[in-house]
């Protein structure tokens, strides 16, 4: 059933959308300097001018070069004659009952990926993707059963935020009183791919969101989820420097060999070393295990016994998913009961084990199960649907 793991996959030309104009969207500074000058910007105002643009891109969330009015008229029709300044575009938008939000977006070459965004009390969360696919093949996982198309690039995956953004209503407005509340607090990347696996283009991309003059999330408001890349482990926190979860699922290597076959390559003992690693942990930073619970195959008490002693060392918390079952699916969800009796035994040992809510189920919102449902969905034409 498992193919085998590879990691090389097609990735676009860094910087060059199908219209031929490099994209400034997705460039980190240094890259945007490098794309300035080439196009003519004289090497003393690069930086400047990489600042003012900057700001208009990120910061007012401007994707007009007219627009950016304290750039002489000159400058504006140089940067519109180089570059072009774009996000993957919004197909259909879906609004559930409890808020949760699910933009289905294509991206360069007509594929598709999903974005979704989940509103709480205290945060609104987006959740986004890096790759078209996975070239892994977690058992339990619908996107595992899809082929990996391609690796997103950095302008795609910054452009998630920014689409977001742009149907939030959330970039700030010129004259008005600054509004701290914000609608995308967080991130995860926690949709389709493994994010370990297009490595550059998703650190450029946090890159981008991160800086201070613009989107500028703090580092500890961004979440990249692995299925276990450990070799990328230590670069993450190096290069990236955002939370880590882990898609952990099992207790013992025969049952995790199964669910999430890169195991195979590194197994628990070799994942829980990186983690141990993982420079800076602290208490206020812990590692979230990602735990899906599958009726009788993972959410047994001695699995429970057994994923407390795993965690012993290391700051972590779990996080309890019930299974989101999909057509075809090899697996059913854990009753409550049996969630419930795992989640206390994790408590008792001191660490927090929240329950998952399902969000947006009503428009099939399940971060980690993405797109395919709404292929599905698309062709019986829901009520909720509105045209992007
Ligand atoms: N590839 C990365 C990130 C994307 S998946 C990873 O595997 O970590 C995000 C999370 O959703 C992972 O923890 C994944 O195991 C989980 N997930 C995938 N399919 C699911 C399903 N059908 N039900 C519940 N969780 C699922
Ligand atoms: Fe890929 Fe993550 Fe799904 Fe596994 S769980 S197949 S790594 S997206």
């Amino acid at each position: 059933m498992t193919a085998p793991i590879t990691q090389d996959v097609l990735t676009l030309p860094r910087k060059l959308p199908e219209g031929g104009k490099p994209n400034l969207v997705g460039m980190t500074r240094d890259q945007m300097r490098a794309a300035l000058i080439e196009a003519g910007t004289p090497e003393k105002q690069a930086k400047m001018r990489v600042g003012q643009v900057w700001q208009w891109v990120y910061h007012w969330g401007v994707r007009d070069f007219e627009a950016m009015t304290n750039l002489a008229k000159d400058y504006r029709a140089l940067l519109a004659q180089h570059f072009v300044l774009e996000v993957p575009e919004v197909v259909t938008k879906q609004v559930s009952s409890d808020g949760t939000r699910k933009y289905l977006v294509r991206i360069a070459g007509g594929h598709e990926v999903e974005v979704v965004y989940i509103p709480e009390t205290d945060r609104g969360t987006l959740c986004i993707s890096s790759q078209v696919g996975c070239t892994l093949t977690c058992s339990f996982c619908h996107t595992g059963t899809q082929k990996l198309v391609r690796n997103l690039t950095a302008a795609e995956i910054v452009g998630q935020v920014m689409l977001a953004r742009d149907d939030l209503n959330e970039w700030p407005v010129q004259g008005a009183p600054k509004n701290e509340t914000r609608l995308v607090s967080n991130i995860v990347l926690m949709g389709m791919g493994e994010p370990l696996y297009n490595f550059e283009n998703v650190r450029d991309a946090m890159k981008v969101v991160m800086d201070g003059e613009g989107i500028a999330l703090g580092r500890r408001r961004i979440t990249l989820s692995t299925s276990g890349v450990v070799p990328e482990i230590a670069r993450t926190a190096q290069e990236i420097g955002c939370l880590l979860a882990v898609s952990f699922h099992a207790t013992t290597d025969e049952v995790r060999d199964q669910l999430v076959p890169i195991n195979k390559k590194w197994n628990i003992a070799t994942l829980l070393e990186a983690l141990k690693a993982y420079p800076g942990l602290t208490n206020s930073e812990r590692i979230t295990f990602e735990y899906v619970m599958l009726d009788h195959v993972n959410d047994s008490k001695e699995d429970a016994h057994r994923l407390v002693e795993l965690l012993r060392g290391i700051p972590a918390k779990v996080n309890l998913i019930p299974f989101n079952e999909w057509p075809g699916a090899p697996y059913k969800r854990s009753s409550g009961n049996r969630i419930h009796a795992f989640a206390d035994i994790i408590y008792q040992a001191g660490y927090s084990s929240p329950i998952r809510t399902p969000r947006g189920e009503d428009i099939m919102a399940a971060c980690g199960q993405l797109k395919s449902a709404t292929e599905k969905q698309r062709k019986s034409a829901t009520k909720t649907t509105v045209q992007g």
